[in-house]
């Protein structure tokens, strides 16, 4: 199942059209993309049962680039990331591989739609393309074997990253260059945790004015997904539509030679396999 937020309403989009949850239901579900995060198995119990038709003819593929798409949880109360969490990506950036997660915040306020428009605040301005999870359950101490079981689901995320910032200090503390306006783009919309087999293993891609820069795996991970909140829970309650971005594959713009760094104009494109696409201009 995929739930959009489109103009604020949770929207399940299938194959033939789309489907508004609150409308289609007589107000049996919320129109609330944030309360449907904790109400997943009622919601495709329902779709099953009622089998609503689609009014809004609009495919997946047409709504991809829809301005009026919104981020799949509006108001997380936490934003999670981890830093260095891929192999490669560890390699360019000349630093050791970690023996435990590096975790920062993206405050909540960077967070927006997956097609909105990014201010550009500086000329080292990078682009790092991310699986990001959705929690589903309240959840304390879960272990790596149950960890999958509090995700509610998965999409694609861009960590837009201000490296003059988020190096600065000593030692550095990465939250605020991570979370200037937009730089927390996701979507195009949740996709269950069911539809996705094995969420570490995904080609996750991103291209910047028609060149691609990162094409990888998440096979790539130091950290897989089922680590990373097993590890988050030990420490944090995780809640319903919490966000986590898992860490950027290779190939940033940081890692090039020489460094290739966001200009207003930019078109910042980043998809995974089966989560879809965003798209994000630099402005
Ligand atoms: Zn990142």
């Amino acid at each position: 199942m995929r739930i959009a937020n489109l103009a604020g309403r949770a929207t399940i989009v299938t194959d033939a059209g789309l489907i508004d949850l609150a409308a289609s239901s007589d107000g049996a579900f919320s129109s609330s993309v944030d309360k449907c995060v904790t109400q997943l198995g009622t919601i495709r119990a329902w779709l099953l049962n009622a089998a609503p038709r689609p009014i809004d003819l609009t495919t997946p593929s047409e709504l991809l680039g829809d301005a009026r798409l919104g981020p799949v949880v509006a108001n997380p109360q936490q934003i999670f990331a981890v830093g260095v969490n891929y192999r490669r990506h560890a390699e360019e950036m000349g630093l050791v591989v970690p023996k435990e997660p590096m975790v920062f915040t993206k405050f909540v306020s960077s967070l927006c739609g997956p097609n909105d428009d990014v201010p550009i605040p500086s000329a080292t301005t990078d682009f790092e393309a991310e699986l990001v999870v959705v929690i589903g359950t309240k959840t304390r101490d879960v272990s790596v074997e149950d960890a999958l079981g509090v995700v509610a689901g998965y999409c694609v995320g861009q960590d837009f990253s201000e490296r003059s910032l988020q190096m600065l200090g000593s030692p550095p503390q990465f939250s605020l260059g991570k979370s200037f306006r937009h730089f927390a783009p996701v979507g195009p919309w949740l996709t269950t945790a069911d539809e996705v087999e094995d969420p570490n293993d995904l080609v996750i891609r991103c291209s910047v004015s028609g060149t691609q820069y990162q094409d990888s795996s998440t096979s790539d991970m130091v950290f897989s997904v089922a680590e990373v909140v097993s590890y988050l829970s030990g420490v944090v309650e995780l809640r319903p539509g919490d966000l986590i971005f898992t860490g950027s594959p290779h190939g940033v713009g940081q890692g090039q030679r020489p460094p290739v760094f966001l200009q207003p104009g930019d078109s910042i494109v980043t998809s995974i396999e089966r989560l879809g696409r965003i798209e994000n201009h630099a402005v």
